[in-house]
């Protein structure tokens, strides 16, 4: 019997930016993957959640008693255009769960059919993309990175129809919230100032709650969001991850990442790498990140200047532009501590970044394997540079800079040990991913439970996985990924 205990805070205190909606009958669900892990976090009955009406839930085909099933609304700037309305299309929040920590997490589906937000869109999604953003979103969850994860991932048994024909499913996701950028967006392109406030002492309750009745909450609370962001968008620098479609629709309140759809990491160090098939205008390139990160909060910003000072909103310019104004230094702060340490650097120090910035440009000449090339500092700190030199290539100021460097770590086994814990051995490849895709469509699993796998403790390196450590073959070609499919 499949209980869950909801307690749908969305549903009962944000009217109107929501409707209540119920997703399709899945024609023949079928469990593809299910979390056990996260589902006993949850406090959930992994059995329950296999049995038919665990399925029903989690393929949107029907809902448990308790779920206020329902279609978000949202604006946001995509590629810097702004919509007024975009909302979930083919997406559904369950409702809400308190995990076995004490913290509330939504329960979410995406591809459980058409809303009234879908515009052209079919609502639906394939098997590819699913598994896609189940295995980086717990990957992500793995290497330390905030992120939205992934609860199971349900065929439905109906075809969805891209360029071809393609295996159809649901992925059913749990984040800290929904709310996002977008969801201020929404309501202060309607003017709805009342809605504004409700909004934000909402998110304030769930993600500030330390702010509830201060009389500085909503600029505490700009604050707050600006530090999760800057801090977020460094660790994913640090890992050379490019989100690829940061809107301020995929831009979360939390400072969870969220929205996998074409994501992937650097092999080749290359700061304008992009992937994504519509980005081409580099907008969300690797080195945009930190930049976009800071465009994307001012939007928040403006939306908070009706709270911040009701009488005259421009009066909370100046206020809301200190704000912003933090963070290219919170985000500068983040990435200087998160690279120094993946040179092994404990307690970096502000004369730190010649050495960082010199080991970058270095890879970046030689178009070094990001992953491969940190870890390597690992046996160079030991006193075996091969594989460093290898990765290098024939960087002329390489000796200096292992001579600077090995003067600067001082003790190597200190060194070694914040390196190892800094410098995965596994991510998520995306020649990796793709496979996993491929045979997965071909009705082999194996293949996505062995990457789950070694991704599940991605700095520990794993007997038998040695190729999992390896970039795309050389012959691979460009990689190339696609939004919303
Ligand atoms: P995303 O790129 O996944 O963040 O999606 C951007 C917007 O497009 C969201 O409002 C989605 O709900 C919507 N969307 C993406 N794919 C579909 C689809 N197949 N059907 C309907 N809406 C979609
Ligand atoms: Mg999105």
């Amino acid at each position: 019997m499949l209980q869950i205990q909801f307690d749908n805070t969305y549903a009962r205190e944000l009217e109107g930016m929501y409707v209540p909606w119920q997703g399709i009958k899945a024609p023949a669900p079928e469990m593809i993957l299910l979390n056990l892990d996260l589902a006993d976090a949850l406090g959930l009955d992994a059995q329950a959640l296999q049995s038919p009406q665990g399925l029903a839930m989690l393929s949107g085909s029907s809902m448990p008693k308790g779920a206020d099933p329902l279609a978000m609304a949202y604006a946001g700037h995509q590629f810097g255009g702004f919509s007024p309305q975009l909302g979930d299309g083919r997406a559904l929040l369950v409702g809400e769960v308190i995990d076995r920590k004490g913290q509330r997490r939504d329960i979410h589906l995406k591809g459980s059919g058409r809303t009234p937000f879908s515009r052209g869109g079919d609502g639906k999604a394939a098997l590819g993309p699913v598994l896609r953003e189940y295995i980086v979103g717990e990957a992500m969850h793995a290497l330390g990175v905030p992120s939205t994860r992934a609860l199971a991932a349900v065929a439905t048994g109906e075809t969805v129809y891209r360029e071809t024909p393609l295996p159809g499913a649901v992925l059913a996701r749990v984040a800290a919230s929904h709310l996002r950028v977008g969801s201020f967006q929404f309501l202060l392109a309607r003017g709805d100032v009342a809605g504004l406030r409700r909004l934000a002492d909402y998110a304030i309750r769930r993600h500030d709650p330390e702010l509830a009745g201060r009389d500085d909450r909503y600029l505490a609370f700009l604050q707050g969001v600006v530090d999760r962001q800057a801090a977020l968008v460094a660790h994913w620098m640090a890992l050379g991850f490019v989100h690829g479609v940061m809107n301020t629709d995929n831009c979360t309140i939390s400072g969870e990442t969220i929205d996998y759809g074409p994501c992937a990491f650097l092999d080749a160090y290359d700061p304008k790498a992009v992937f994504s098939s519509i980005d081409t205008g580099g907008r969300y390139a690797y080195a945009n990140q930190p930049l976009l990160i800071q465009w994307n909060l001012a939007r928040l910003a403006e939306t908070l200047l009706p709270l911040i000072a009701p009488e005259n909103p421009k009066d909370a310019v100046p206020h809301a532009s200190a704000v912003i104004d933090t963070a290219a230094e919170r985000y500068a702060q983040a990435r200087h501590v998160r690279f120094a340490a993946k040179l092994g650097l404990k307690s970096p120090r502000s004369d730190d970044d010649p050495l960082i910035d010199g080991f970058l440009d270095m890879m970046a000449a030689g178009g070094a394997d990001f992953t491969q090339t940190f870890r390597a500092l690992i046996p160079a700190a030991e006193g075996n540079d091969t594989a460093l030199r290898q990765h290098m290539g024939a960087a002329p100021t390489l000796d200096a800079w292992l001579a600077r460097w090995r003067q600067r770590i001082g003790d190597s086994d200190s060194a070694v040990a914040v390196m190892k814990a800094a410098n995965p051995v596994y991510i998520p490849r995306n020649h990796l991913v793709e496979q996993a895709l491929a045979d997965a469509h071909d009705g082999n699993l194996e293949t996505t439970r062995q990457l789950l796998l070694a991704l599940s403790t991605p700095f520990a390196r794993r007997a038998g996985f040695e190729s999992h450590e390896q970039p795309a073959p050389a012959d691979a070609g460009a990689y190339v990924t696609y939004c919303g499919t």
